[in-house]
């Protein structure tokens, strides 16, 4: 034998073991689901997840026993995740903002065993319970709560179930290949599909996400993920967070534009991470509150594309730079993150800005590329679009329990996704490739006509679909959400749009509302704006 370095699991345990050990008094502020804000450190969550592991472990679960959440970003959460995974279970976040039928749906596909749920949603939970047949026990969040306790009987308190938890409790040891954590995608067609990450895929993702291309997350970060930890382990942000040992704050209910902003103020906030959506009620609160967002360096924008015009506006008016990165529920959800190359330090400002504004490259770990209707290569030359497909350490392999899976194609998972790839390997997401316009013989991206309205100063939101066309098959119409009192004709918002793309490519109609239709993660339903104005161009 001419050498060999040991070999352990890679497992969720050791990233919250690393946190305890090398940063136990580090901080985490957590604002409270009833009000109020906690402090506790990476050391408290330690002990109070080791008490969870314990404690569950002693109800007797089944090892992967699924245990779900329905729960804001707070520091219970936070401990489920470490103790659940860490004690060999599987922890399931749910979204809240599902249909009632879909909740029902998951839990009992999951069959999950445990669910602990925020007092928010106790009504929701009370509505349903008798419908959830495969649940074991029920946990509110929090201490114990009489009115909770009545609707609904047998109800457990987290704060009474930990403290018979044991703080020394040791971690099992198990292959890293075992499932750690189950997500649903919304299925806005059909059922919600589950993927099941492992405690390797989690660690891999961790370690890719902390590099210094990628999220960057250091242990003088404060980090704010306003990114729900029911939306893909919130990007992994508590994973990647503990690896490091950063500091954080765990924002709870609120995630408008004047909450977000006190709590960067206060606490120093170094990187958040969020959907677009939160950035627009951000900004708009920063500018009235008059707030620099001082300590604010990073912002990590994803799930949907990052307006350039949103990019500029954090450069510009608060020295924040935006970090544009792509992701789904299938990939852990890290895909690319836009970072510059060194090369590109030789531009003029605006290219180099330019250059921010893709979903970026991937960080290793992760391969793409994009290819035809039958499968074949496609060049990287920035122009020619295709399907984008992926592959890597943390992408799926199968749903979890689905049948007739075939999922895959030689062996690469086929995103939905319609992108561009340039000869660096920067990609730009074209659209969902069920959003993208085809008039004529020619393909609109929806996203391209979004990012050149936002920006119009009238504007507060925008959506550009494809509706029916009694000559082109399909044209693009833009959904316009002004900003309240601004009325902005459909004219001026047209013109908005010369020279900054081919004519042919202008929108044929502009279409108003007070706000767009959103799903549970923050995209916009698009299938919903279809059928409302579907008829625009024929009717
Ligand atoms: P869901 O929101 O349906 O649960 P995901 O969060 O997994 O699903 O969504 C993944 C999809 O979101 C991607 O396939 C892509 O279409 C879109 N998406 C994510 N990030 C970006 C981005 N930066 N730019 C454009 N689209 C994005």
């Amino acid at each position: 034998m001419l050498g060999q370095m040991m070999t352990a699991p890679l497992l969720i345990s050791s990233l919250i073991d690393h946190a305890a050990t090398y940063h136990g008094g580090t901080p985490i502020v957590s604002v409270n689901t009833t009000g109020g804000v906690e402090n506790t450190t990476w050391g408290q969550v330690a002990t109070n997840a080791r008490r969870l592991g314990s404690a569950l472990t002693r109800l007797g679960l089944e090892p992967q026993a699924r245990c779900a959440t329905i729960a804001w970003n707070n520091r219970r959460h936070l401990e489920i995740y470490f103790g659940t995974s860490g004690a060999g279970f599987v922890c399931h976040t749910i979204n809240p903002r599902l249909f009632p039928e879909q909740l029902v749906y998951i839990i009992n596909h999951a069959e999950d065993r445990v669910l602990f749920i925020d007092e928010t949603f106790v009504p929701l939970v009370a509505s349903l319970a008798d419908q959830l047949t495969e649940l074991k026990h029920i946990v509110l969040m929090g201490p114990r709560n009489e009115a909770a306790a009545e609707k609904l009987p047998g109800l457990k308190f987290y704060d009474e179930l930990i403290a018979e938890g044991d703080p020394a409790f040791e971690w099992p040891t198990f292959d890293e290949n075992t499932a750690s954590s189950l997500c649903y995608t919304s299925g806005t067609t059909g059922n919600p599909k589950g993927v099941l990450y492992s405690h390797r895929s989690t660690v891999l993702h961790s370690f890719a996400g902390n590099t210094a291309d990628s999220l960057a997350i250091t242990a003088r970060d404060v980090v704010l993920p306003v990114v729900p930890m029911f939306h893909v382990n919130a990007w992994g942000v508590p994973y990647c967070a503990a690896m490091v040992g950063a500091q954080m704050v765990m924002p709870g209910p609120n995630l408008d534009g004047e909450s977000l902003v006190k709590l960067i103020d206060d606490y120093g906030v170094t990187i958040a991470l969020g959907v677009p959506t939160i950035w627009l009620g951000l900004l708009g609160h920063a500018k009235a509150a008059g707030s620099k967002l001082a300590s604010l360096e990073r912002t990590v924008v994803g799930g949907s594309a990052c307006p350039p015009s949103m990019i500029t506006q954090f450069r510009e008016e608060y020295g924040v730079d935006t970090i544009h990165a792509w992701g789904m529920s299938e990939m852990s959800p890290l895909g690319s993150v836009n970072m510059p190359l060194a090369k590109h330090r030789a531009l003029p400002v605006e290219e180099q800005h330019k250059v921010r504004e893709s979903q970026g490259r991937p960080p290793f770990g992760v391969e793409l590329k994009i290819v035809d209707d039958e499968g074949n290569d496609l060049p990287w030359d920035g122009k020619t679009q295709g399907d984008l497909l992926v592959r890597g350490h943390w992408v799926l392999d199968a749903y979890f329990r689905m049948d007739d899976q075939d999922i895959l194609q030689d062996g690469w998972f086929a995103t939905g996704d319609v992108a561009t790839l340039d000869p660096d390997g920067f990609m730009t997401i074209r659209d969902r490739s069920k959003d993208i316009i085809k008039s004529g013989g020619e393909w609109i991206s929806s996203v391209e006509l979004e990012n050149i309205a936002i920006a119009h100063p009238a504007l507060q939101d925008a959506a550009v679909v494809g509706v029916a066309h009694p000559k082109w098959d399909e044209r693009p119409i833009l959904v316009a959400v002004p900003h309240e009192g601004q009325s902005p004709s459909a004219e001026e918002l047209l013109a908005f749009f010369d020279g900054k793309i081919a004519s042919w490519q202008v929108p044929d109609k502009v279409v108003f509302k007070d706000v767009l239709p959103r799903n549970a993660t923050g995209k916009v339903l698009k299938r919903n704006l279809r059928d409302e104005f579907g008829d625009v161009l024929t009717g």
